[in-house]
């Protein structure tokens, strides 16, 4: 028998699921994809099994995403809960440069939250239904199957057996496959290596803000994609593969925690410095729409310190021609890769009048 943290409230045996979560699992199951290419064996066995090609490497990546952490359930609607979930643990596969082969997902769900496959249309299917659709719609996009996971019931009582709500939690696990050592590492960036964004920056802080101050924009979304940088941040696969195929970048990482933090790990990872030229920082257009109606001093600062844009920041060398739009999606120079120098902060930023300042790390703090 599994050692417990909890006192089950059920006398079901180990071994024998809840029929909540049979139920729940031949709910994922029956929506899934049959295994094919890299996935041998997906849902239903004890493990998966990949083929991964013979020469490539394996990226494995984990993420969270936590109620009251990464998303509020009176703000973000389940099918922006199920594409976020696995759009950042596609974006990092993207940062690598890699090709996703198969994504894991771990749910803890609170008994509340209804049974899936009640086989209504929406709005009125249940959230957990939802959820996968917003998941399983990206999940299709990026041929990425769902190969396996777990459920559990969140935890709704504490010690002394006081009620309290339970939260959702959901923990996504991407493997992907890139060219043996050709992955996009942090640390390969080199000294005069140009700094290159892709897309707008600031979007999704600027969206977030949005809601903030009007839940109901959020509630009232549909599941209407198009620019939601925050709702459905749009992870850049296909960049990613085509910056390894070309042999053209040195270094790459994603945008999660803002570009002055995400660009610092690069320097420190690298050993070594940048400068950003702040005019030349692509600035979403809710960003500015943000600044014009004085919801913040400064569209620059989203676009610097807000998180989660989920675009991917990459170093390459001057002479390497990195075209204006790759994959269809517009890419910036915004600055370069330097020595350290003594006295001078790892990352600074150029102004428009020439003045150079220290740029400090100030990534996004999810919803403080
Ligand atoms: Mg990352």
């Amino acid at each position: 028998m599994r050692p417990r943290l909890s006192q089950p409230r059920r006398s079901t045996p180990s071994r024998v699921l809840p029929a909540g979560e049979r139920a729940l699992i031949a709910a994922i199951r029956q929506r899934v994809a049959r295994p094919k290419g890299s996935l041998r064996i997906g849902i239903g066995d004890d493990a998966a099994v990949l083929r991964v090609p013979a020469a490539d490497d394996l990226i494995v990546t984990t993420d969270f995403s936590l109620e009251q952490v990464h998303f509020r359930r009176d703000w973000h609607i389940p099918e922006v809960i199920g594409h976020r979930c696995l759009a950042r643990g596609l974006s990092d596969v993207a940062a690598m440069g890699a090709r996703p082969l198969a994504a894991f997902l771990s749910l803890s769900l609170p008994a509340e939250l209804d049974t899936p496959g009640t086989g209504k249309s929406w709005p009125e299917r249940s959230w957990i239904d939802r959820f996968f659709d917003g998941f399983l719609a990206l999940a299709d996009r990026y041929k990425v199957p769902l190969a396996g996971g777990d459920t559990a019931q969140s935890p709704e009582f504490d010690q002394r057996g006081r009620k309290h709500a339970g939260l959702i939690a959901a923990d996504i696990v991407l493997l992907g496959s890139v060219r043996r050592g050709h992955a996009l590492l942090r640390s390969r960036a080199r000294a005069g290596d140009v700094i290159y964004v892709t897309g707008e920056l600031g979007g999704a802080s600027a969206e977030l803000l949005a809601a903030g101050r009007d839940p109901d924009r959020f509630t009232a979304i549909t599941r209407s994609q198009k620019n939601h940088p925050h709702l459905y941040p749009e992870p850049r696969i296909d960049v990613g593969l085509k910056l390894v195929s070309g042999k053209k970048a040195h270094a790459g990482i994603d945008l999660s925690d803002g570009l002055s933090t995400d660009l610092l790990h690069v320097c420190e990872e690298s050993g070594l410095a940048a400068e950003l030229d702040a005019a030349a920082i692509p600035i979403h257009p809710l960003a500015e729409q943000a600044e014009r109606d004085g919801w913040v001093p400064s569209a620059l600062g989203l676009a610097l310190h807000g998180g989660e844009d989920y675009e991917l920041l990459f170093t390459a060398p001057k002479w390497s021609r990195i075209p204006r739009k790759i994959a269809g999606v517009n890419i910036h120079p915004i600055g370069q890769m330097q020595t350290h120098r003594r006295r001078r902060a790892d990352v600074v930023l150029r102004e428009r009048d020439g003045h150079v300042s220290a740029l400090d790390a100030g990534g996004w703090e999810h919803f403080s």
